[in-house]
């Protein structure tokens, strides 16, 4: 085994040892009132905004830093496979949303605009609704063609706008049903005297936790059968007015347009990685159940004795199972999840 193995194979271990067999930082918050299942008599913005809250204390227990999410450390890996994701998958998605996609994205600009500094924090605390828009109605996996546009202004602004009916922005949460302040990473098209400069990030103020901001319109989609409700949206711009400051980039037509897209959403691949494996936590819930349920049923054996469904083998190889898939997961997602950040990060650099 060369050298150059030896200690990818020691990084894994590590790793493995540091997400999945340290104690968890959200014990306490488990017995919370928060974390108990919703009541079914909350409304859909009360369960709303359950979920939110729910963000917001995970948020708090891990207590990420900046650093936590651009180096993605240990602590970061932790809080995406954490149990409490399964209770409520809203939570973790809100949270994976803003750390990955909106904190991600905006982290490399905060160097040369300190304003960045205060959003960035509020975003990792969960004082705002931080929130990423890439996909259109019409653009999803084809997304390098999407049509809104940013064109700059005489003044050195931009004027935000939704040309079409399909370029509206599909999915991210948007409405004041979160009673947070919403600031999204809008994808746009940078206009400039009429030439298509490629696409940027732009920082776009979307609401106020109780009114949508000028120009900006979000309809809500209806729930989704089995997940927790959040305010998932189509969001319409509407000749926006945007400060220069607004746009994390620069002016210039980029040389080559594909590996423009590419590394402004360089997060993407993280952010669907992390997302992916919190299936583990999901699969361990489900075990645990199965199992609880298993020893607790009780039925009349051939000696007419009661005994436990588990002995049935039809009961209880699945779930074993299930529990050897889950532990295989375990050590695969450290294995896939470092090797794609290790291309994510080099191909990264080859591109600046
Ligand atoms: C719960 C949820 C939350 C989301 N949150 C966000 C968010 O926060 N921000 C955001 O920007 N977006 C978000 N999205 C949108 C998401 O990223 C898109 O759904 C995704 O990019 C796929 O786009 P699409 O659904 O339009 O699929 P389409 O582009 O319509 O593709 C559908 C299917 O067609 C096939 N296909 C398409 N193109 C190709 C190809 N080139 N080669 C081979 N097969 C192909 C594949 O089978 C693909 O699965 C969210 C979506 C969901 C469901």
């Amino acid at each position: 085994m060369s050298a150059t193995l030896d200690q990818q194979v020691s990084e894994c271990r590590a790793l493995y040892e540091q997400v999945w067999n340290t104690p968890w930082p959200t014990l306490e918050l488990t017995r919370s009132p928060l974390m108990q299942p919703a009541s079914l008599s909350l409304t859909l913005e009360e369960r709303t905004r359950l979920t939110y809250q729910r963000a917001r204390a995970l948020a708090h227990a891990y207590n990420l830093t900046l650093k936590d999410v651009v180096e993605m450390t240990p602590a970061f890996w932790k809080l995406h496979m954490d149990l409490l994701t399964a209770m409520d998958g809203g939570a973790i998605n809100l949270l994976s949303v803003g750390y990955n996609l909106f904190v991600g994205t905006v982290a490399p600009f905060a160097a040369t605009h300190p304003e960045l500094a205060d959003i960035i924090q509020r975003a990792l605390r969960v004082d705002i609704s931080a929130q990423f828009m890439l996909t259109e109605l019409g653009h999803g996996l084809d997304a390098r063609n999407l049509e809104t546009t940013a064109t700059l202004l005489p003044n050195g602004g931009f004027d935000l706008h939704t040309p079409t009916p399909n370029a509206a922005k599909c999915m991210p949460p948007n409405t004041p049903r979160n009673g947070l302040p919403t600031i999204a990473v809008v994808i746009a098209r940078l206009i400039v005297e009429g030439e298509d400069r490629g696409v940027r990030p732009f920082l776009v103020p979307m609401s106020d936790g109780t009114n949508m901001c000028k120009g900006v319109t979000s309809k809500a989609f209806p729930p989704r059968p089995g997940a927790n409700p959040i305010d998932h949206a189509l969001t319409y711009f509407n000749h926006v007015h945007l400060p220069a400051s607004a746009l994390l980039g620069t002016l210039e037509k980029p040389r080559n347009e594909r590996d423009n897209f590419l590394s402004t959403i360089h997060r993407m691949g993280a952010g669907t990685l992390f997302l992916a494996g919190g299936c583990i936590p999901l699969i361990k819930m489900a075990v645990y159940n199965a199992s609880k349920f298993s020893f607790r049923r009780h039925i009349v054996g051939h000696d007419g004795l009661p005994m436990p469904v588990m002995n049935f083998r039809t009961q209880h190889l699945p779930i074993l199972h299930a529990i050897a898939r889950a532990q295989v997961l375990q050590a695969f997602l450290i294995y896939a999840g470092r090797e794609r950040l290790r291309f994510i990060t080099s191909t990264r650099v080859l591109r600046r």
